[in-house]
């Protein structure tokens, strides 16, 4: 008799409410699983952005040191990142993982130049 009523109830499978429970869960974890997926994938273009820039003020910095600390344009174009490749002082082409522009500041403190990349996106490296 009890197996019978098992073997009944397997049949009808399960309702539309429990359908709809299991659907609303799992699309409650795939929009939290998204936001998370979304802020990393942000933050990892950041940080590639920033470790780009600190690696091309190194070769600026060797570049400057090599060609009696010339000056440079404000803008960093694909020709001088491509000269800085050919030069040496890279070793592959850099770029701003999002599509900014990078421009050169330049401070003078004390007849030091201090050169600092800037990203039109995501600022210098110094910022947070
Ligand atoms: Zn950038």
């Amino acid at each position: 008799m009890f197996k019978k009523i098992m073997a009944a109830k397997r049949l009808q499978g399960f309702t539309l409410i429990e359908i709809m429970i299991v659907i609303a869960i799992i699309g409650i974890l795939m929009s939290s699983g998204f936001a998370y997926y979304q802020r990393a994938k942000q933050q990892a273009l950041v940080k590639s952005c920033k470790k780009n820039m600190f690696t091309l003020d190194g070769a600026i910095t060797q570049h400057s040191l090599n060609n009696n600390n010339e000056n440079y344009p404000d803008a960093i174009t694909d020709v001088f990142i491509k000269e800085l490749v050919s030069g040496g002082y890279l070793k592959d082409e850099i770029k701003c993982p999002e599509g900014g522009k990078w421009i050169i500041e330049t401070k003078v403190d004390n007849n030091i130049k201090e050169r600092t990349v800037r990203c039109s996106i995501h600022g210098t490296r110094h910022e947070p």
